[in-house]
């Protein structure tokens, strides 16, 4: 049965996502939940098919309109029918989207279809001085890699698999569909899609030929990475899975690395550009002055002519981030925003005061002043 869980929240994706995000969303699942990494675990399996089902749905334009105006209701009708992933088998879901995972077939080498490994992602995170002057991580990431007691082919050390008597060593059987009106070509239900089985299984990876392993890589992060691009390290992802590469031959997937930018307490980003609200005194904005603006780096003197109003923006090139690709630097951009003392003292009052009486303007009268007369007034 498909799900009836919220498409949007299966995949941790706000409603507004755009098909980036919602691939990423779904890779990660999909490598968590994978059965692979979850052995014998049916609430990881179908949580890895639920994501699939949602994806396929909000990564499909049609599909994804038609689900946000009627629900679940909206893919019931004519030429909406998406699959029902909860009854199929794990190694077809994976072929169904292999443009994400890399996948089997992906390139060419020699005239011959290669096959490559799934891509893996992990996410770091990054602070607004490290866009400023690129840095360097170290990412720390499981992969399903190639057993090293089997070396990849899950037979026990001394033994070999042997050729699958039901496909013949294709992996694929046909089948025949809806009163053998056609012919359906499905994973060899025997193998599994390997093409040969194994009568003693390696124990270290119970004849999956993959174990997981945790691997270390430091990753270069280039200056001016904006939040929500990734660096892509080639080779770092999995190897072909067995049914693909029986013999551990083929190329690995990549690993994305996600980079999250951590907000900043002074400055706001846009593109290039840095943005800053400073505060600066009333008699700063009306009568001029000059005043230390913080920079990534350090600080800026800045010029605030006489009668700076509110909202004022004024640029100072060249102190915000590089871009990724010329790193030139972009420009900060400092808002004016304007303070009024939350307390005056009694000379600063009588001054004030003396100035409202230069405009002709209405002011209150004296604080305590003011409150005895209320308190007059309530007393009645
Ligand atoms: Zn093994
Ligand atoms: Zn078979």
């Amino acid at each position: 049965m498909p799900t009836t869980r919220d498409y949007y929240e299966i995949l941790g994706v706000a409603r507004t996502a755009d098909g980036d995000e919602i691939k990423r969303a779904y890779r990660r699942l999909a490598m968590k939940y994978h059965p692979d990494r979850n052995p014998d675990d049916a609430e990881a399996e179908a949580k890895f098919k639920e994501a699939a089902e949602a994806y396929e749905v909000l990564s499909d334009v049609e599909k994804r309109r038609r689900y946000d105006q009627f629900g679940h209701e909206g893919l019931r009708g004519a030429g909406a029918a998406h699959h029902d992933f909860s009854r199929m088998n794990v190694e077809d879901i994976f072929s169904m989207f292999n443009d994400i995972f890399g996948g089997f077939g992906g390139s060419a080498r020699g005239g011959r279809r290669v096959a490559r490994g799934y891509d893996l992602e992990t996410e770091v995170s990054i602070t607004l001085d490290e866009v400023l002057t690129g840095c360097e991580r170290d990412v720390e990431f499981t992969r399903m890699d190639i057993c090293q007691t089997c070396g990849g082919d899950g037979a026990k050390p001394g033994t070999k698999p042997k050729t699958c008597e039901t496909c013949g060593g294709h992996g694929k059987v046909q089948q025949a569909g809806l009163g053998g009106m056609f012919r359906m070509v499905t994973t060899c239900p025997h193998c599994r899609g390997r093409g040969t089985v194994i009568s003693e299984k390696c124990s270290t990876c119970r004849g999956k030929g993959r174990v997981p392993k945790k691997r270390t890589l430091s990753v270069k992060i280039p200056r001016g990475i904006h939040d929500g691009q990734a660096v892509r390290v080639q080779g770092e992802g999995e190897p072909p899975a067995p049914e693909h590469a029986p013999r551990g031959e083929g190329l690995r997937g990549d690993l994305h690395v996600v980079v999250r930018v951590k907000p900043h307490d002074l400055f706001v980003r846009e593109e290039d550009h840095l943005m800053l609200e400073m505060p600066i005194s009333f008699t700063q904005a009306a009568l001029g002055a000059e005043v230390d603006v913080p920079t990534l780096e350090g600080s800026h003197k800045l010029v605030i002519p006489r009668g700076t109003q509110f909202g004022r923006m004024f640029r100072i090139e060249g102190q915000g981030l590089p871009n990724l690709r010329t790193g030139r630097r972009g420009d900060l951009v400092v808002v004016a925003r304007i303070e009024i003392p939350k307390k005056l003292t009694s000379r600063q009052e009588k001054l004030l005061r003396e100035f409202a009486e230069t405009e002709d303007h209405n002011v209150l009268p004296e604080s305590h002043g003011f409150w005895s007369k209320i308190k007059d007034v309530l007393a009645g």
